[in-house]
């Protein structure tokens, strides 16, 4: 590429990241926006111009090809009443002669679809596997967990049940729901204490494993008996470490009763200042009655929990931690809002400072160990102290999303509790997910090693006492005397 071509695409990318920090634009009270850092290069943009009006055709614009000018200009062309942009695609909406109109973006169109009814037209979020309900739909546009669909119009009312029951979002158009996003991380240089490295030396990857493993042996499929028997296991485990407290809350699923299971360790100088460290145990396949391994769907995460458990109750926090396995995440996520709802209910979550969620740390496709950190507004804190731990402590690769969906960090967030899932990028493209072949030897050990490094490495700044997170470049909190060194 030429520099004349470089600082063109670098100031393309430059005006759409501050345009999609901008939630409501001055001039269009309806327009959202939505910025998701995921894609390093390239920001993913979500927009609406103006209500959405009748239109009939829609085309999909290729965006670094037509170049940034021309996309901005195409969406104003008679015709166009409609657009949304995701990843480097706009799909853009209108009458037929929108077509006429945008004629100059000639190769700039990857595809057209006619026929459309904008009454039918949805966006999702949600799952990119287990599409059993493919043939009820028309795929307009799609990047990452987001979809613009048209719904079939024989089969809208089966589509409609189908979207009851799958871990699928239907979103409202015009869009009003999607949440506030914000730039990307502060800067992330901070000191940490000196104990933090002890602590982050004594994760144990075999250790880990071996619980993972142990996990992945039992069918913890929500429905099945082999839940009740992971769910013991797992109070063994907790109850052997020292100063921990186990309960088991328990509440109906399917006509019977399940249980979460909560070890706590009572912070030794702050005990009202708590932190909650969570993870899915429950799993589920394509035949879940027959066996639900999901060795990195979650027993990667609920592995995390007891490491986390074990290092910290050998190491006693000032703070106090929670440490929790859910059940009946892929029913709904029903283990954490029950735990969340509770929260609320008792008045204790004021008390809590921050949930940590761990869903899916093993597995990666390739020798990049990137990390999704995703949380909302609230959670921004907490996106800044874990990548300070990842570049301090791990060789992970951060990327960042404040588009919060799909695991246990949601109900926090919804009753606004700061919360924050740590998961591996490349889970979306893990074959094995939700089926029998989830299975150990999928897992690679740097992988959820140095995720539980960073984990463990913000979690001890946060509740650990000795030490206090200092920002280098700044007097935002904390101690001269360090910041001065
Ligand atoms: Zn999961």
């Amino acid at each position: 590429m030429t520099a004349d071509g470089f600082r063109r695409v670098v100031k393309c990318h430059l005006r759409r990241i501050r345009d999609a920090v901008l939630t409501v634009r001055a001039e269009d009270a309806t327009k959202k926006g939505l910025y998701d850092t995921r894609k390093a290069a390239l920001a993913v943009l979500i927009a609406f111009a103006g209500p959405v009006a009748a239109f009939d055709i829609c085309a999909v614009v290729d965006i670094d090809r037509v170049g940034f000018e021309r996309n901005e200009a195409v969406k104003n062309v008679d015709g166009a009443h409609w657009w949304i942009e995701m990843g480097g695609d706009l799909l853009l909406c209108g009458h037929a002669d929108l077509i006429t109109e945008a004629h100059d973006l000639g190769h700039g169109i990857d595809r057209i679809y006619h026929d459309i009814d904008p009454t039918r037209i949805r966006l999702i979020r949600g799952e990119s596997n287990d599409r059993e309900w493919d043939h009820l739909v028309q795929s307009l546009l799609r990047h990452r967990r987001l979809e613009v669909i048209q719904l079939q119009q024989a089969n809208q009312t089966e589509m409609t049940a189908l979207l009851g029951h799958s871990k699928i979002e239907p979103l409202p158009l015009p869009v009003t729901v999607i949440r506030q996003a914000e730039n990307s991380p502060q800067k992330t240089t901070r000191h940490f204490g000196e104990s933090t490295q002890t602590l982050v030396d004594e994760v144990d990857q075999a250790r880990w494993f071996s619980d993972l493993e142990t996990l992945a042996s039992y069918n913890r499929y929500s429905y099945g008996d082999g839940i009740f028997d992971a769910e013991n296991w797992i109070v063994q485990q907790l109850t052997a470490m020292p100063g921990m407290t186990v309960t088991t809350p328990g509440f109906s699923m399917g006509g019977r009763e399940v249980h979460n299971v909560v070890g706590t360790l009572v912070g030794t100088a702050r005990p009202d200042e708590w932190y909650i460290v969570g993870a899915h145990y429950d799993s589920t396949s394509e035949n879940p009655q027959a066996a639900a391994p999901g060795a990195e769907d979650n027993a990667s995460g609920c592995a995390g929990v007891l490491e986390m458990a074990r290092i910290f109750s050998a190491n006693p926090p000032h703070a106090s931690v929670l440490f929790i396995c859910y059940v009946g995440e892929e029913q709904g996520l029903l283990g954490s809002i029950d735990h969340a709802s509770d929260l609320v209910s008792t008045g204790d979550s004021s008390r809590v400072q921050a949930m940590l969620n761990m869903d899916m740390i093993g597995f990666t496709s390739d020798s990049d160990l990137d990390c999704l950190l995703e949380s909302e507004s609230i959670g921004q804190f907490l996106i800044d102290a874990f990548s300070a731990a990842a570049t301090t402590y791990t060789t992970l690769r951060i990327e960042t999303t404040l588009f919060a969906w799909g695991s246990d960090h949601v109900p926090y967030l919804d009753r606004s509790i700061p919360a924050l899932l740590t998961i591996e990028n490349d889970w979306a493209d893990y074959p094995d997910y939700h089926e029998t072949g989830d299975l150990p030897n999928n897992i690679t050990l740097a992988m959820g090693r140095e995720i539980l490094k960073m984990n463990v490495a913000a979690l001890a700044e946060m509740a650990g006492g000795d030490s206090v997170l200092i920002f280098i470049d700044g007097f935002e909190s904390g101690n001269l005397g360090r910041w001065t060194e």
